[in-house]
């Protein structure tokens, strides 16, 4: 079986992760993905009146039925900082027969080589690239060289649709690029105020 794993700070989940999974899953013709919402991201600061784990998970949900996929807790369970190795480690030795596939935006393939033990992540799975602005395309192909060339693994970019959104974006000012439920939420918790 074929199973992404999309990780996020999903503060909150929006439009562009909910077409980018769905283009990944298509793309890769995945069995199964899972949404695994980060506890402590190695490389942002949260902001302040941020939506706090509950509430992140709760609205990863919510994606997650748009979607029509999974969505796995153990990064908040983990506590302490969300390295990507340890959650794919894992998942490597809870699905020993499956192929993994880890799913990310340009901005965080560009960074890739600096995460923590990149080489292990790339033991375990296949990174599934999607491109935030239409403008990034021909650098996701010099970034996806680099990675393979230098750590060995394997970059699939994905061809698609772009929607140029982002959490600070809906945080910041009101947009409509996020599922309904997720705005109604919002609205209803008083958050990002
Ligand atoms: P913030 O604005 O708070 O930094 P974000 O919009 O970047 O948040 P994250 O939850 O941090 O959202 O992103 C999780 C993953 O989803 C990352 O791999 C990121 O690159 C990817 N992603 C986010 N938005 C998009 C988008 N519009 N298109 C494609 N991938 C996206």
């Amino acid at each position: 079986m074929k199973i992404g794993i999309f990780g996020g700070t999903f503060n909150p989940p929006h439009m562009g992760h909910i077409e980018a999974a769905k283009s990944a899953m298509q793309a890769a013709n995945l069995d199964r993905l899972i949404l695994v919402p980060s506890n402590i991201p190695p490389h942002k600061v949260l902001p302040e009146n941020t939506a706090n784990n509950e509430q992140r998970l709760l609205m990863t949900h919510m994606a997650a039925e748009e979607i029509g996929c999974e969505v796995s807790a153990i990064e908040l369970m983990r506590e302490g900082k969300s390295y990507t190795k340890d959650t794919i480690a894992f998942l490597a030795h809870k699905y020993p027969d499956d192929s993994l596939y880890f799913i990310m935006g340009t901005d965080m393939l560009r960074t890739f080589e600096n995460w923590y033990c990149p080489e292990e992540i790339l033991k375990h799975c296949t990174l599934l690239a999607l491109c935030r602005t239409a403008s990034e395309r021909e650098n996701m192909l010099v970034y996806k060289k680099n990675i393979e060339e230098h750590l060995g693994g394997n970059v699939i970019v994905v061809e698609n649709e772009v929607l140029e959104v982002s959490s600070t974006d809906i945080r910041t000012h009101a947009s409509s690029l996020v599922p309904k439920s997720i705005a109604d939420y919002i609205e209803k918790n008083g958050l990002y105020k």
